[in-house]
């Protein structure tokens, strides 16, 4: 039996991972799930899964997680430390699903043992690329992107000449504001930005998505995950959120991956990984789609996107200082503090001030080296935002 480890198992990806485990249970062995706050699902499926170990990151929590475990033999425990853990355990499947910075060591740590890391969490790729690719490799560990666009690029290169590759082309659906007025957007609330019109995700990725964070940290991750030059990477407004994401090659011809917006499909395809298995995910009718539209990004609308490029060119420790300065001011967003079009400034003003600072080398990266610097920067947004 395949034995597996879910981080962020209560979340939106942990759950739609579960539910593909649930499905084919007899095939794998339940090792380690975490979770937060939803103590109530994580026992659920700790018990369901017979898993051998359940971590809730808040130690405030721990003793509501041994009593929801009580007489089941599944160890409980808590805290950062009990994280790290958990992807320490032995398996050789783990899905990285924690949101945020918070992800980026249990997920080493997985690596480190040699696991195949299912990694959604894009933040470990743009905070750290170098030392998560430098750790896998040290211990011939995969990773494998769970990203949707990362998943359809990742599938069009198959078989392909890296070489042959000239642009490599990521979808946005547009998010919430999408076709909002510019001058409304100042005005936009958290719970109008956590509203997707084609995925269903967590409340933190879906206002990212409004604000185009989210597909500035895909940028980031696809240069880090690809190792192509950042000048073939392209953004595409697509608002059917059908195709994923296209490859270029120098013949001109175009790959494009086409599928429903579900994620068990990209999930699916890194658990099966380097077989394809099928999987309960919607066939397309795409007669019955009456049309597929396309338009370049408006980089005045979405800020974020120029910021991405910007965190390119830097290099080093940059992505890590653009990720805690936008978790930051998200944050603040959500708590009503800032307004929507008041994030990228943050952040940008973040990334000025830090800049100095962020020129550490991708040879010079280590965990503590990229937590300080998200220590930092996370402490600078909030400098800025007390001032705004
Ligand atoms: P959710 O908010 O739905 O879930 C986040 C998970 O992380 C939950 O299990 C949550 O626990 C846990 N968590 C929250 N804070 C912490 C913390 N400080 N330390 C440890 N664990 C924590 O997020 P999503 O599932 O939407 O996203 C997860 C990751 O996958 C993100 O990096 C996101 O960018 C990426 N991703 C998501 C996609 C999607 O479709 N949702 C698509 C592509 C990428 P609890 O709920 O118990 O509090
Ligand atoms: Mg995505």
């Amino acid at each position: 039996m395949r034995k597996v480890s879910i981080l962020g198992a209560t979340g939106s990806i942990g759950q739609n991972t579960i539910d593909l485990i649930k499905r084919a249970s007899g095939e794998y062995d339940v090792v380690a799930l975490t979770g937060a706050r939803n103590i109530k699902q994580l026992a659920e499926d700790a018990r369901d899964l017979h898993a051998d170990l359940a971590v809730t990151a808040d130690p405030l929590l721990l003793d509501d997680l041994r009593d929801a475990l009580a007489g089941s033999g599944i160890d409980a425990a808590a805290g950062s430390e009990a994280l790290v853990e958990a992807g320490a355990r032995d398996a050789d499947w783990v899905m990285s699903a924690i949101v945020g910075a918070a992800g980026l060591a249990p997920g080493l740590e997985a690596l480190k043992q040699g696991a195949s890391l299912a990694l959604a969490n894009k933040e470990s790729m743009v905070c750290a690329g170098a030392l998560v690719k430098a750790t896998a490799t040290q211990h011939q560990a995969r990773v494998l992107p769970v990203d949707s666009e990362h998943s359809a690029v990742f599938q069009g290169l198959i078989g392909e000449d890296m070489k042959a590759v000239e642009r490599i082309i990521i979808t946005a659906s547009g998010g919430a504001f999408r076709d909002w007025p510019m001058e409304k957007l100042a005005g936009a609330t958290p719970a109008q930005a956590a509203t997707h019109p084609n995925w269903d995700m967590g409340k933190r990725i879906t206002i990212d998505s409004a604000s185009m964070f989210n597909k500035a940290l895909e940028v980031i991750e696809t240069r880090e995950f690809f190792e192509v030059d950042p000048s073939i990477i392209e953004v595409l407004v697509h608002p059917q959120s059908m195709i994923h994401a296209l490859v270029g090659f120098n013949d001109g011809a175009l790959m494009a991956h086409v599928g429903p917006p579900d994620m068990r499909h990209a999930i699916g395809f890194a658990l099966h990984w380097p077989e394809r298995r099928k999987l309960p995910v919607e066939r397309l009718d795409l007669a019955a789609l009456s049309q597929l539209t396309f338009r370049a990004p408006d980089e005045i609308r979405w800020p974020a996107l120029r910021l991405a490029r910007e965190v390119m060119e830097a290099g080093g420790h940059s992505g890590a200082v653009f990720n805690a300065a936008k978790e930051r001011a998200l944050d603040h967003f959500i708590a009503q503090k800032i307004g929507f079009m008041q994030m990228a400034e943050v952040v940008e003003e973040v990334l000025t001030r830090l800049s100095a600072q962020s020129g550490l080398t991708n040879a010079e990266m280590t965990l503590d080296s990229v937590l300080e610097m998200d220590h930092l920067a996370r402490k600078c947004a909030d400098e800025i935002i007390a001032g705004m």
